[in-house]
């Protein structure tokens, strides 16, 4: 598979842990290259518009109350089969089903505060990557 881009945020609650490092170290031992990065506290309205395709699931008001709730890292990503490939290193939603050495088995303490988020098909990552990064910031 030829060279594919997909969207990661490091969550409030990783980054109030202190584990952005490691986890930035991990996707960089994966294998990742990082094609734009920034940190940023997002709005609650700004949470919504994100995860829109959950404003009705009953998490979803405590899912962007979270997300607003501290600064984050977003992140632009690239490798082969990078989209499936950082689902595998991210783990499972619920950190209590996730494989040992993913990220969310490290580091997150919760299903909602589950550490890191991915995208998880390529029309997903083409809407993340242009919700956050203006496409001069792509390099
Ligand atoms: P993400 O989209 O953040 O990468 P995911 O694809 O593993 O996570 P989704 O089903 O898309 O999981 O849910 C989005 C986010 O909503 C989860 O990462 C988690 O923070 C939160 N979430 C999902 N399910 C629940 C739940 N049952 N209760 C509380 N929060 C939840
Ligand atoms: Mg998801």
């Amino acid at each position: 598979m030829s060279s594919q881009r997909t969207f990661s945020i490091i969550k409030p609650d990783a980054m109030r842990k202190g584990h952005a490092g490691a986890i930035l170290a991990e996707i960089d031992k994966a294998g990742f290259r990082i094609v734009a990065i920034k940190k940023l506290f997002l709005s609650k309205s700004q949470a919504e518009g994100f995860y829109y395709v959950h404003a009705h699931r009953p998490f979803f008001d405590s899912l962007t109350t979270f997300m607003s709730s501290g600064t984050i890292i977003a992140l632009a990503l690239e490798k082969e089969n990078a989209i499936a490939d950082l689902r595998k290193l991210m783990g499972a939603t619920n950190p209590a089903n996730a494989e040992e050495g993913t990220i969310r088995k490290k580091f997150a303490g919760s299903i909602e505060e589950n550490a890191i988020h991915g995208s998880d098909a390529e029309d997903t990552a083409a809407f993340e990557i242009g919700y956050f990064f203006a496409g001069l910031e792509l390099v």
